[in-house]
């Protein structure tokens, strides 16, 4: 179990990144992972401030999370040797960051500029050109600095995304008892018990969350990272991604950035909650609360998008297991379960 020493969230919080480095023992040299955007954004001031406290501190910008990023920044890493490598941005920066320094066994601190999913503190990064269309092991980061005043500053849509991301542990919970049940698979069920509350967290605070108070996003921000050390105790993705989540990279192989992560998870968790005889009507009504997108329409995609992305989900990942794989859904079956929740 590889779990964070060090979460900080709060208003204002980047300003202790010093502080936290040095407590953590990273003294003299670092390097940061950031895009031009998110440099002006929160990249600068983390240098800055390394600087000011003495730690050398030099930047690479990454502007995608793909495989070639990933190496270059690993070269980066061998050149410079840096003592910690930090990730300050949205999902790709935090990815590329995260898996380049795993991969060269350097450890990682996650500055998140967003929170539009659980990437932001999980042992996972999702990086496009790997023969896997979903998240491979990488490492947990050491510390977490979320610093509310800028992550509020991003687009709400992303906020959006970040909930619907949590609350398709509803459905992911589901679909892991589900194979433990039918297949024996490990279960864990305190790793289980954590991704569940985060989602529950969510949605009983849906109103504070979605009315954009900091003391709404620092919830979400509380249950992200909860999502992420659910995982890193679990050792995979299982507590925090099932069906609802082959569903969205279905969708993503199909019509690549249609919609955000947890845009078309949200939407998957709606659908999986339906055939798993859970709430979803409860599930559905929280998302529009929040403003998570409910249907096709609002993502720009057409019924048969849908039908097909939920068709051939669980294809996409044949060893996890699944409501999907227990129902074995005609084309037909996923037309009407589209229809029947309002998605299509
Ligand atoms: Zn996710």
């Amino acid at each position: 179990m590889q779990l964070p020493r060090e979460v900080i969230v709060g208003e204002g919080v980047i300003e202790q990144v010093t502080k936290v480095s040095y407590r953590l023992g990273f003294t003299d040299s670092a390097l940061i992972i950031t895009g031009s955007r998110t440099f002006d954004v929160a990249g600068k001031v983390v240098k800055d401030y390394l600087e000011d406290g003495g730690i050398s501190a030099e930047t690479f910008i990454v502007e995608s999370a793909t495989m070639k990023d990933v190496e270059m920044v690993e070269e980066k890493i061998k050149l410079l040797k840096p003592q910690i490598v930090f990730g300050v941005g949205g999902g790709t920066k935090i990815d590329v960051a995260k898996l380049s320094s795993a991969r060269l066994g350097i450890p990682f601190i996650s500055i998140p500029t967003t929170a539009s999913h659980d990437g932001i503190s999980s042992p996972l990064s999702s990086v496009k050109g790997l023969k896997e269309p979903f998240s491979v092991k990488a490492q947990a980061p050491i510390a977490i600095i979320a610093d509310t005043e800028i992550i509020r500053r991003a687009p709400r849509r992303l906020i959006a995304s970040g909930c619907g991301d949590v609350i398709a542990k509803f459905t992911a919970v589901r679909d892991w008892r589900l194979s433990h049940i039918d297949n024996n698979e490990y279960y864990g069920e305190y790793a289980a018990s954590l991704a569940l509350m985060s989602a529950k967290l969510v949605m009983q605070n849906a109103k504070l969350i979605g009315s954009g108070s900091e003391e709404g996003l620092r919830v979400l921000l509380e249950a992200l990272i909860s999502c992420g050390v659910a995982m890193s105790i679990a050792g995979s993705s299982r507590p925090c991604s099932g069906s609802e989540h082959l569903f969205g990279h279905a969708l993503d192989m199909m019509k690549p950035n249609c919609a955000l992560h947890g845009e078309s998870v949200g939407i998957g968790t709606i659908m999986m909650a339906y055939l798993h005889g859970a709430k979803w009507k409860h599930i559905r009504a929280v998302l529009e609360t929040l403003r998570v997108p409910t249907t096709a329409q609002e993502l720009g995609l057409t019924g048969e998008e849908v039908v097909k992305a939920l068709f051939t989900a669980s294809s996409i990942r044949p060893e996890r297991y699944t409501i999907l794989n227990k129902l074995n859904l005609s084309l037909e079956d996923c037309k009407r379960v589209a229809e029947t929740t309002g998605v299509i």
